[in-house]
């Protein structure tokens, strides 16, 4: 930059408009058009479970209309009005987003994501997680946070749009993966696949969480590709009742 003048406080033209080409102010309304879908592309690769406390678009206004309304409070290269275009832009911008939403529900699943479904009957569905964007250890400790002690309690989970877990519990719930105490504090006891069992046991696989008896023998792999598995448990604070085995398997 070339060595600048001196500037001279309160030069209305300069603090409201700006000395620029009219053409100008066209421009920052593209830069903003294009800057502000940019962000809204990005935020939708983002983690749900990062938004779960701002909505995408309020997380969206956030960062797009944070710096437009901040910079030109103190930059004295930026007249008002730029940064209220900017902020008109985005807004527009956001109003044409939420319409075209309400409008067409293909524009709404591709933005907005779909629920994803997690868990059916105390199984973890396969690929549900990856889907959902998140680790097994992360969705342990939403299950917890909910109240779950094992996965037997559960018929269905759901990931919705807004990053936030629905459960829906089994009237009677079943002997499942513990997932208390949190594997991090207390690893349970492990069976590998491949090792010999010496009596019928009821396993519970440490991936998905299905449940199957093992009787005498090697144990095999889950079909979701888990070699390890943990006893089921029904109560596992021992807070309720102790249940048995189940022979029934799943
Ligand atoms: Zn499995």
């Amino acid at each position: 930059m070339a060595a600048e003048q001196p500037i001279t406080p309160f030069d209305w033209q300069r603090l409201l408009i700006g000395e620029d080409p009219f053409g100008f102010y066209f421009e920052i309304i593209f830069r903003s058009f294009v800057m502000y879908v940019i962000l809204l592309i990005l935020l939708r690769t983002l983690s749900k479970r990062a938004l779960t406390q701002l909505s995408i678009l309020e997380f969206g206004i956030v960062i797009a209309l944070g710096s437009a309304a901040g910079d030109p409070t103190f930059y004295k290269d930026i007249p008002l009005f730029q940064g209220i275009l900017v902020l008109v832009t985005v807004i527009s911008v956001q109003m044409l987003y939420t319409w075209l939403v309400n409008k067409n529900q293909t524009f709404e699943n591709a933005m907005e994501g779909l629920p994803v479904e997690l868990v059916d009957n105390g199984c973890i569905l396969k690929g549900s997680l990856d889907k959902a964007r998140i680790s097994q250890s992360e969705f342990f400790e939403l299950l917890r946070i909910k109240g779950i002690q094992q996965l037997g309690q559960l018929r269905k989970a759901y990931m919705e749009q807004n990053g936030q877990l629905s459960l829906f519990l089994l009237d009677e719930p079943q002997p499942g993966l513990a997932i208390v105490p949190p594997w991090e504090l207390e690893e349970p006891e492990t069976f590998k696949s491949g090792a010999q069992l010496k009596e019928l046991q009821t396993l519970a696989c440490r991936g998905c969480g299905a449940v199957s008896s093992v009787a005498q023998g090697m144990i095999p792999g889950c079909h979701c590709g888990e070699k390890a598995f943990h006893h089921i448990n029904m109560d596992p604070l021992g807070i309720g009742q102790k249940v048995q085995d189940q022979e029934s398997g799943q």
